[in-house]
């Protein structure tokens, strides 16, 4: 299968490759301008933050550290219920650390909102958040993300590490996937 046929499955793209590499661009900017002086640990959240982790870390021209947790809702596939498993926990002691999760999207916010606290009673110094995707009309609980990459509709999409039954990881635009795919 070509990449053209895996586009092939959506209705619209809604961010480019170049367009998303922009943005983690300017988004690394502002970080090293706030973390200037300080030590930095990105936490991915396995699986979906694979690509923006990569991208994000390679933008930034600076040292930082890496880690990596993968965490899993209860309930119902699609549906985040809040309740929040740790699947694989960090091999990073936070003590004193700067923390930034690195995430792909956040839909209601259920899962940042517990991982935010979660962390936080670790003894990081900081924990902060930057998501490439925010869907602000899906929003159940407020969840304060200091860099949000794009702000877009409330509409399932997949590519560049987001998934659908773990397809579309490698697509790598992001876009709205077509209903004739899963129906
Ligand atoms: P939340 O707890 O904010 O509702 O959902 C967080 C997780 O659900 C995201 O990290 C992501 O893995 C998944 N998710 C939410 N919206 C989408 C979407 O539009 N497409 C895909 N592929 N995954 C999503
Ligand atoms: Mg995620
Ligand atoms: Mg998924």
């Amino acid at each position: 299968m070509r990449a053209s046929d895996i586009e092939a499955d959506l209705t619209e793209v809604l961010c480019t490759e170049d367009e998303i590499h922009a943005k983690l661009g300017e988004l690394a900017r502002r970080i090293e301008a706030d973390y200037e002086g300080r030590d930095l640990l990105l936490v991915g959240v396995l699986k979906g933050a694979i690509m923006v982790m990569a991208d994000l870390a390679r933008e930034l021209e600076r040292h930082v550290q890496t880690d990596w947790m993968a965490v899993s809702s209860y309930g119902a596939g699609t549906v985040s219920s809040g309740v929040v498993r740790i699947l694989k926990d960090l091999d990073s002691d936070l003590s004193g650390r700067h923390v930034l999760i690195v995430e792909d999207i956040i839909d209601s916010g259920l899962t940042l909102s517990w991982l935010l606290s979660n962390l936080r009673t670790r003894g990081a110094a900081s924990v902060e958040i930057c998501a490439l995707f925010r869907k602000p009309e899906a929003l159940k609980v407020h969840v304060d993300v200091k860099y949000v990459g794009f702000d877009i509709p409330n509409k399932f999409v997949v590519g560049y590490g987001l998934d659908f039954a773990e397809k579309y990881r490698n697509l790598r635009d992001v876009g709205v996937l077509a209903p004739h795919v899963y129906s």
